[in-house]
């Protein structure tokens, strides 16, 4: 039967059978790790931890400082520094697709077998085992389950793990993915220790000097489309050098756009490399900006999907704010 067609108990029950099977994990989430991201691998990882299992933690980039107070952030291995060793049981956490993955991908061993953990409504099911809920607003959630089915016994650290993925991912329990569920899984992570002021101001309130300078620099961008519902900002590398700014000072540019009365998708060009542009787009009504982001080949969830497109910039923005008005015309508000 194919994992799509199971029941989540069913799947968490495969999930686990995978776990208790295999051993010298490989434990990996998506290229530019997230909150989310970062919480789901430490949160395996500590799950492998308590069942005495070996794994490796890796990521094709460096872990975020922001996130280093987190159990285990710091064991997370970029890919370039990690030994020459392959390995054949995989857990890829908060990964839609397999290339989401990265050059981490290069350490899979011939035979390997891969679970995928995910909440992205995009996720194409690659792998061998599936834990796939995409009603969760963060993987961290189906990860606070899987916990549970395991009967994990709960303290601060792995609580503040997955809190901090629910909390990022809600965009601080604001965006529409803020399920009942979601409040009484945090809620109970408040009982187990959780600081949740502390972790707010830490992830939500403080910004970057190179943040503001680039924030600076990136609002005289700011264009938008014939009838002002798409709006959209542009990052050059040349911004990022005179800003100091690293991806993570990137974070929250592209609420800007989409927060503007009005505004239903907003949109981010970010220049990667020369020809080559990362897209992120947010969506305030009911236009679904995952499936602009599939047509160019990413991916996502309704209100928040990403891209990468080569090409020259002015097309670039053309033919995405084409495909965003498309979008519209088939599922917007208006
Ligand atoms: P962001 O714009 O913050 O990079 O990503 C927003 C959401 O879209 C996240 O859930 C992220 O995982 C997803 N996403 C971003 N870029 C890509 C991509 O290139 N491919 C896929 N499949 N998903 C993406
Ligand atoms: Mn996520």
């Amino acid at each position: 039967m194919s994992s799509k067609q199971l029941t989540y108990d069913e799947q968490l029950q495969r999930m686990k059978q995978f776990i208790e099977s295999g051993d010298d994990f490989l434990v990996v989430s998506h290229v530019n790790p997230d909150g989310d991201a970062i919480s789901s691998t430490v949160a395996v990882g500590w799950l492998l931890n308590s069942l005495g299992k070996s794994y490796t933690m890796m990521n094709e980039g460096p872990c975020p400082a922001k996130f280093h107070y987190l159990w285990g952030a710091r064991d997370i291995i970029e890919v370039s520094h990690a030994e020459a060793h392959k390995y054949r049981y995989v857990i890829a956490v908060d990964c839609a697709d397999y290339q989401r993955i990265g050059k981490v991908s290069e350490r899979f061993a011939e035979d390997v077998k891969i679970a995928n953990i995910d909440h992205h409504a995009t996720n194409d099911y690659y792998g061998d085992a599936h834990l796939i809920r995409a009603d969760a607003a963060a993987t961290a959630e189906i990860l606070y389950d899987l916990l549970e089915y395991f009967g994990i016994e709960w303290n601060q650290e792995i609580a503040t793990c997955i809190y901090t993925g629910l909390l990022t991912d809600t965009g601080g329990f604001r965006y529409t993915n803020t399920t009942a569920k979601v409040m009484r899984v945090a809620s109970q992570l408040l009982d187990y220790g959780v600081q949740a002021g502390e972790l707010a101001e830490h992830l939500l309130e403080r910004v970057s000097k190179p943040h503001i300078r680039l924030l600076q620099r990136t609002l005289n961008t700011l264009a938008y489309n014939a009838d002002h519902r798409i709006c959209w900002l542009t990052v050059h590398l040349s911004d990022m050098e005179e800003s100091g700014a690293s991806n993570e000072d990137l974070e929250g540019l592209v609420s800007y756009p989409r927060n503007i009365e009005g505004v239903e998708i907003g949109i981010l060009f970010k220049e990667v490399q020369e020809e080559v542009y990362k897209v992120s787009m947010r969506s305030s009504s009911a236009a679904d900006v995952s499936r602009i982001a599939q047509h160019f080949g990413g991916g996502g969830h309704l209100r928040a999907a990403g891209c990468t497109v080569r090409g020259r910039l002015d097309d670039i923005i053309r033919s995405v704010v084409q495909e965003a008005e498309k979008e519209l015309m088939a599922n917007g508000s208006a």
